[in-house]
């Protein structure tokens, strides 16, 4: 996928630290959607013009607003006119855009495969599994491989010890509760940390599960429980 030319805006007037509630891009500045909330900008590969006002906007001599909006002659013509960057800046951020476009489809295909191993190895072909945390027997399209200590944070070692930081954890809010740190493992137990007044249905939920012996709770993982209570201990507060 390549970046759109929304991406590009937002990304642009974030960049270039715009406060409008609409920002349109294009690349040559003579022709755009309807800006359609103000203040808002309109962006071209070197700058940027705001209008503060729908009015501004309506009233711009050098627009010709129909459907669409044109600019025959470019919004770098227009009164108020920003010069930001040269082509070149531009294209460092294009670049850099497309890298993370990049990236991101790599990372992506990179957790599907993962998920895919991780799958295999809790689940093998069997098409039912038990959630570590609220103990629920379920079909495997409703259980996750959920890392304990979140891969992001674990060294080389911990990544390679999928055996013990890896476990099933469902879909149906034990895996989101974790992984949130609304609820820890602790002394082999399920200990929410949510406090106040719970909607009904969460209430239920937490109730179900709080004080429950996990079955998860063995040796070589009290580290990634102690590091995931550790680290979530802040938590323990209302939502
Ligand atoms: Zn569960």
């Amino acid at each position: 996928m390549s970046v759109s030319e929304k991406q590009r805006a937002q990304y642009l007037a974030k960049h270039w630290g715009l406060s409008v509630r609409h920002a349109l891009y294009r690349k040559t500045g003579n022709w755009y959607h309807q800006l359609s909330k103000f203040p808002g900008a309109l962006l071209d590969a070197n700058g940027y013009v705001i209008f503060d006002t729908e009015k501004a906007f309506r009233t711009c001599s050098q627009l010709q607003i129909g459907k669409q909006v044109g600019a025959p002659h470019g919004i770098k013509v227009i009164p108020g006119y920003v010069h930001v960057s040269a082509d070149d800046d531009f294209s460092e951020i294009d670049s850099k855009l497309q890298q993370f476009d990049k990236l991101d489809k790599e990372r992506k295909i990179y957790s599907r495969r993962e998920q895919a191993f991780l799958r295999d190895y809790l689940f093998g072909r069997g098409d039912r599994g038990t959630c570590v945390i609220c103990g629920s027997y379920l079909p495997t399209s409703l259980l996750v491989a959920a890392h304990i200590k979140p891969r992001a944070s674990c060294t080389d070692a911990e990544r390679r010890d999928f055996v013990n930081n890896v476990v099933p954890m469902c879909l149906l809010g034990c895996d989101a509760l974790f992984e949130r740190g609304f609820l820890v493992a602790q002394e082999g137990k399920v200990k929410v940390r949510i406090e106040g007044e719970l909607e009904p249905r969460l209430k239920n939920l937490v109730n179900a599960i709080d004080e429950r012996p996990t079955i998860a709770w063995k040796l070589g993982r009290f580290r990634y429980f102690r590091w995931h209570a550790k680290q979530n201990r802040a938590t323990l507060q209302s939502l």
